[in-house]
């Protein structure tokens, strides 16, 4: 785990006089930087520190690489974020918050007054880049923690968010890293620094993917959108690397401006932009065929539970075009506050052989943070689709992976849950009864087993289902749930009917083989009469 230093590298940026600045506005700039071992960690490149040739420096579209002093040479425009692309045999130091000192702003002008969260007061245009790097080993096994939105509205959903989910976070072992897949706030960008301040305490690095709910509405344009997220967590759009993990997070969320007809927040689709599909085409000319690739976006790639412009990316087809030679992939999403675990197909339209597991991984709030008080006064925040709030565990060993689904402090279930039946069943509905389970990131390769007094019994997995352990919760709870309208889907309950049964007590013991190995057996009992 990398030390943390205090502040980022600000110090060493000079300011040009305004005056300059002027004459810059509109041009291209040429920034020169170094790229330096950093022996002493103190985010400085001293005298007797070496810089580091071969590494990737970006401006968001083009990639140049270092040379054998560790100079480069980069073009540059106004809100262009310069960041190097972490390589798997260096580290990058972090501020005491976790966020990775691979990024400078380039700002000629403060942001626009009319943005609601400020986000650059002053104009900051570095005169030397300095990337400082940290030697390290490079570890062909990692572990790493990905969870979708921690969405909080306001602070006291940002301590249900340090006690369900960071608490339980910081039981983990030897993480090398976090990934928050995007919302990490609702709306209200004033609260980051509180926010910083709870997920700091994990103490390892953070790379922060954008959502929809990150961006200043007031803004004109998409760009202008992310500049508070820019000033906070640097790129909306970078890659780095861990072991032979090429990871790139991805900016799939495309924000029309504010509304000025109506005078409301703008609307916003999924979308790479066409600057973005260029820097994407330029990073994977770095990438070798046997690393694996991980996307990691807000908004998924693509889903078979809800289809549309604002929850899958539109164009994916230019991204599968630039994916098609290579044979190592995955993507991993939130956005959707369901679980899903799929397979790109030709259905999808990706036309290789080769396998492309995409899973949207439910969000750290579930249903943004609704749901019955725990005796602690925190929400059991299940997602509608049933599932636990939670976030995911991701092993790698060199280009293989493996995954385990974490629910959040409040709920026991790792992978599943038996719904119905529950308690106790009036004779005449068993007829018609059906058992519900919910395997929480079920997909095609699921094993579901099931037995009914000894008697085994065939579950069927569905593709489009509601989940009636998350009806009961919510018709119980009406004032839990302010937004419910319509339950939501899922694609990963298991269902079968069980016939009728005579009065008295049944057992019903339900194994699941999940598709990452996990194995986990539960018994319900239940009473007919
Ligand atoms: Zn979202």
């Amino acid at each position: 785990m990398p030390k943390s230093y205090h502040s980022f590298a600000m110090h060493k940026i000079k300011f040009f006089l305004p005056i300059i600045l002027i004459s810059f506005c509109t041009a291209q700039l040429e920034l020169q930087g170094f790229v330096f071992h950093d022996r002493n960690e103190n985010g400085v490149m001293d005298q007797t520190e070496t810089g580091i040739g071969g590494q990737r420096v970006s401006n968001g579209k083009d990639i140049v690489l270092s040379d054998k002093s560790g100079h480069f040479s980069i073009s540059a425009q106004q809100n262009d974020v310069i960041f190097i692309i972490k390589p798997p045999n260096w580290d990058i130091l972090t501020n005491e918050f976790g966020i990775p000192n691979f990024f400078h702003n380039v700002r000629m002008n403060p942001s626009a007054a009319y943005l609601k969260y400020k986000a650059f007061e002053t104009a900051l245009l570095p005169e030397t880049i300095y990337f400082p790097l940290v030697q390290s080993k490079v570890e062909r096994k990692f572990q790493a923690i990905i969870s979708g939105d921690p969405q909080p509205r306001d602070s006291i959903e940002i301590q249900y968010y340090r006690e369900e989910i960071i608490a339980k976070m910081l039981v983990e072992k030897d993480m090398a890293f976090y990934v928050p897949l995007g919302d990490i706030m609702y709306d209200d960008l004033s609260l980051y620094p509180y926010y910083l301040e709870q997920v700091g305490t994990l103490g390892i690095p953070i790379w922060h993917v954008l959502g929809n709910h990150d961006l200043n509405y007031r803004a004109k344009n998409d760009t202008e959108a992310h500049e508070t997220w820019n000033s906070f967590f640097g790129p909306d759009y970078y890659s780095f690397e861990y072991g032979d993990v090429h990871f790139i997070a991805m900016n799939t969320v495309y924000y029309e401006g504010w509304n000025t007809e109506e005078n409301k927040r703008g609307s916003y689709m999924g979308l790479l932009t066409e600057t973005q599909l260029t820097w994407i085409e330029n990073d994977l000319k770095y990438v070798s065929g046997n690393d694996r690739i991980v996307l990691l976006s807000h908004i998924p790639i693509i889903s078979d539970v809800y289809q549309g412009e604002r929850v899958e990316v539109t164009n994916r087809d230019a991204l599968f075009q630039l994916l098609a030679d290579h044979k190592y992939l995955l993507g991993l999403s939130g956005h959707m506050h369901y679980i899903e675990n799929m397979y790109i197909t030709d259905t999808h339209g990706w036309n290789q052989k080769t396998s492309f597991q995409n899973m949207v991984l439910g969000a750290a709030c579930g249903a943004w943070w609704y749901g019955p008080l725990q005796a602690d006064g925190i929400p059991y925040a299940y997602h509608y689709d049933g599932t636990p709030n939670g976030y995911f565990n991701f092993k790698f060993s060199r280009n293989a992976y493996h995954y385990d689904f974490v629910p959040g402090a409040s709920d026991p279930n790792i992978t599943f849950r038996i719904s119905t039946p529950e308690g106790k069943v009036p004779y005449a509905m068993t007829d018609t009864m059906q058992i519900a389970v919910n395997v929480f990131y079920g997909s095609e390769n699921t094993v579901v087993t099931c037995t009914l007094d000894d008697q085994s019994l065939h579950l069927e997995k569905q593709f489009h289902a509601e989940d009636p352990f998350m009806n009961r919760i919510i018709q119980n709870n009406p004032d839990h749930y302010p937004k419910m309208e319509n339950m939501p889907i899922n694609n990963h309950m298991w269902m079968g009917k069980t016939g009728k049964l005579a009065k008295g007590q049944h057992v019903l013991r339900v194994k699941v083989v999940n598709d990452n190995g996990t194995v986990e057996k539960q018994v319900k009992i239940f009473e007919v009469f």
